[in-house]
């Protein structure tokens, strides 16, 4: 039965992780009226993401350094979950993970439905293109946009150049050295090489551009924990560097701003409305533009987010309180659950001894998961290998604590009394350890839903049921060991 409950938990939590990514977004068909747009500023329009690079490390770069000497530069935020798919897409749509619906890697396969600063250029008749290592990010019905898309790592150099050699009005370049060595190494000195490489490729598409006539964007999707990897809200992951140099860019230091700023802003740059769902607001203040265009974009940028916010919060109310329900729901039946096994428990005999054997187990599995640096972030499990060997060693060690604490609190009993208590310290350990995942249950359901839930209650949506399915092993070590060892005794006997 633990067996079969610990693979409903894994497949619940399987299920969980991908519910993340929402084919619909409730922004879907807003009846928005289009920004007029402002005039052109730039010729040619290039934004370089430069995937996983961490505001703080975005410094001793020399193409970069040079651009910020030249340009502007600020700190972005970016919206959980920092996975670079939905951060993509955030960037060049304004809209956040949260409401976007693409919330893991996972959503290239899914169609993309909102408004982007790319479907803005080519319904303009501007050239598109973009440039990335490997599989291409999107998924075909938005690549389609794309007036030359070029991917592939073997070969980057060379579809660098020839995306270049295109001069076309808007260009976004992936570049993802940097993101790997974060995942493989962590941040340390391999994550500044990588940097440095990153950095060349700026270098290079710098010095293909006339920067009084077109402008570069360099930022990031998202940065990366110290020991490697990204998906949570860490500050580390949220920040990413901006700097922009050339046409249309006055030059300074600026305050924090948003990813989600981007879309808006490049759209002012090539003359065109922002995207029509667009949550960012234009980054007036770097751009050069005069008193009359610069408050014009302002108060127009505003009040088509205030537009955006009213039908928006109209066609989420329903929902807020329709989950907002089902939660209260969940969270009464709760405590009738946990009472009903209590009972069950006490008249299996459970007593303080199982009990007791019940707690080492889960403090022994959260203490080791702990302690080995596992914490409870969407940021953990994005490091090569990383959290399978965190869960291997609480798994190890909370096993045997268990196996050892079962072993005392059966002893001095008859081989009759043995019989009868031989499922209390299991059954006790299992349900202490299937409480996380309970109580997540009842927190946040089944499957995620439209609104996220905070960052640490959607990674126990994913993960909460890891330490009963880690305990259904030993379960069955445990119920083995104790057939042979009263087979023996009964045989003796
Ligand atoms: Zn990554």
């Amino acid at each position: 039965m633990i067996v079969g409950v610990g693979a409903l938990a894994t497949c619940q939590g399987v299920g969980f992780w991908r519910s993340l990514d929402r084919p619909h977004s409730p922004l879907e068909a807003l009846p928005m009226p289009l920004q007029p747009a402002s005039d052109r500023v730039a010729r040619r329009v290039v934004l370089f993401i430069v995937d996983g690079l961490r505001a703080d490390a975005a410094h001793d770069l020399a193409a970069l350094d040079r651009l910020r000497q030249r340009g502007a530069s600020r700190v972005l935020h970016i919206g959980f979950p920092s996975v670079s798919i939905p951060q993509y897409y955030a960037a060049l749509s304004g809209v956040e993970p949260d409401l976007s619906g693409a919330r893991t890697n996972g959503f290239r396969w899914m169609e993309w439905r909102l408004d982007t600063i790319v479907g803005r250029a080519r319904q303009a008749g501007l050239r598109v293109a973009t440039l990335g290592p490997n599989d291409p990010w999107f998924q075909p019905g938005f690549g389609e946009q794309f007036s030359h898309a070029w991917f592939g790592d073997s070969d980057y150099d060379e579809n660098l150049s020839r995306v270049l050699a295109l001069s076309s009005d808007l260009t976004v370049i992936v570049h993802d050295a940097v993101d790997v060595a974060g995942h493989d190494h962590g941040f340390g000195d391999a994550y500044r090489q990588a940097a440095r490489v990153a950095d060349a490729a700026i270098a290079r598409v710098a010095s293909s551009l006339d920067l009084e006539r077109d402008v570069l964007f360099v930022t990031a999707d998202h940065g990366h924990c110290d020991a490697g990897g990204h998906g949570g809200d860490e500050p580390e992951v949220m920040a990413v560097p901006l700097v922009a140099a050339g046409a249309g860019i006055r030059p300074g230091h600026y305050g924090e701003a948003r990813l989600v700023d981007l879309a808006p802003t490049l759209a002012a740059l090539l003359g065109l409305p922002p995207p029509v769902t667009s949550r960012g607001l234009p980054l007036a203040d770097m751009l050069s533009l005069s008193t009359r265009a610069a408050r014009r974009l302002v108060v127009e940028s505003r009040d088509h987010r205030q537009v955006l916010d009213r039908l928006l919060g109209d066609r989420l109310a329903p929902i807020t309180d329709r989950l907002r329900a089902e939660q209260t729901a969940r969270l009464l039946a709760l405590p009738l659950l946990l009472g009903a096994f209590a009972l069950i428990l006490a008249r299996l005999g459970v007593g303080h001894r199982e009990l007791a054997c019940a707690l080492a187990y889960l403090a022994a599995f959260v203490g080791v998961f702990w302690l080995c640096g596992g914490r409870v972030s969407l940021s953990s499990p994005r490091t090569s290998g990383y959290f399978a060997r965190i869960l291997v060693c609480a798994f190890l060690v909370a096993g045997p604590v268990y196996l050892a604490l079962a072993r005392r609190a059966r002893r001095g009993s008859s081989v009759r009394g043995l019989l009868s208590r031989v499922h209390a310290p299991t059954l006790c350990t299992a349900s202490l350890a299937a409480l996380p995942w309970l109580v997540t249950l009842a927190v946040v359901g089944v499957r995620a839903e439209v609104l996220l839930p905070a960052p640490t209650w959607t990674a126990l949506g994913a993960w909460s049921g890891i330490p009963l399915i880690c305990f259904a092993p030993w379960a069955v070590v445990d119920v083995v060991a104790l057939g042979l060892a009263t087979g023996g005794w009964r045989g003796a006997g």
